[in-house]
């Protein structure tokens, strides 16, 4: 098992695949830091683990340890400090290592890694439409430059990328689901031939922080970016609840308590503003531009569900 671990790995890091995959990966960091940098984002040192951290929406195993008789948990999303420190800062990015320890049938996916990495973005008094433009943008700057820099490699592996066209189409999340069924997500990311969003997610399908429309109840002032040829979610965000009865409520609704969340509320009591942000995994985002099948041929040191790893 070990001795297998380990010529699978000589293997893996000798992919010519791979090391395109990894230049690939450094223009991507490069560009979209730059991208925000332009736009007077301030960069902000990523959380490893912390009293608090994102709920998700799905089950997972949870990495946690006690110090000095406080919990902490390894970082699932930076959602709360993003959220905390937009206050003070307006326009705020990070790279943020995430750890999801995803059950193992989710490696039948090709797109879920246990440890990735996450651009998270926030930014103050900013709404949903606004962060979808940013979000395009942002796309379409970093495939530009990835295509100017890289086209040797990406014809080497074969792959023909174009850079979409703004606006970006969207759908309603019901409604894709009421025309298309439970799969509508990769339905329509198959048959796309450019990134879409999906907006207006129901609460039941997303973690609490998300902010619930006035108009309509349960559904939420959110927005997932999805690619196109079947390669599915690419980004996820919304605006943040931010009256503390309101997050309180939400919360119990969710059937969480407000222990789990405890610095987050105490933080909370002093009041928050509004704020829409988003997150989109790095390695997924060059998995799509290199037009590879499998997440873990992205990354040096893959942590696949289900399987021993380095
Ligand atoms: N917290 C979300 C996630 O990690 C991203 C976001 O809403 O900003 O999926
Ligand atoms: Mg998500």
């Amino acid at each position: 098992m070990e001795t297998e671990t380990v010529s699978e790995l000589m293997d893996h890091i000798s992919e010519k695949k791979l090391e395109i995959a990894l230049k690939i990966n450094t223009t991507v960091r490069a560009e979209m830091g730059a991208f925000l940098r332009d736009r007077g984002f301030v960069e902000i040192p990523p959380v490893i683990f912390s009293t608090v951290t994102d709920p998700l929406n799905h089950p997972v195993y949870d990495p946690s340890f006690e110090y000095e008789g406080t919990r902490y948990a390894l970082t699932k999303s930076m959602i709360f400090h993003k959220q905390i420190i937009v206050q003070k800062i307006p326009k705020i990015f990070t790279f943020s290592p995430n750890v999801r320890l995803e059950m193992p049938e989710k490696a039948k996916t090709g797109r879920h890694l246990l440890e990735f990495t996450q651009l998270d973005l926030e930014v103050k008094g900013a709404t949903r439409e606004e962060l979808m433009q940013l979000g395009e943008e942002l796309f379409i700057h970093t495939v530009s430059k990835v295509m100017e820099k890289h086209s040797e490699e990406l014809a080497m592996l074969g792959r023909k990328l174009h850079v979409p066209a703004k606006p970006f189409k969207a759908y309603k999340y019901t409604e894709a689901e009421a025309r298309y069924g439970p799969e509508f997500e990769s339905i329509l990311s198959e048959k796309s031939t450019d990134p879409f969003w999906i907006i207006d997610i129901p609460l039941k399908q997303r973690e609490f922080y998300d902010r619930e429309k006035d108009d309509e109840p349960g559904i939420l002032r959110d927005m997932d970016l999805i690619y196109p040829e079947g390669y599915c979610e690419a980004l996820s965000g919304g605006e943040r609840e931010y009256d503390l009865e309101r997050i309180k409520e939400r919360i119990l609704k969710k059937g969480q308590t407000f222990e789990q969340f405890k610095w987050f509320l105490e933080f909370a009591k002093g009041g928050l503003e509004l704020s829409c942000g988003f997150g989109i995994g790095i390695e997924r985002f060059v998995r799509y531009i290199c037009g590879f099948q499998r997440i873990e041929d992205v990354h040096p040191f893959p942590k696949v569900p289900g399987k021993v790893s380095v």
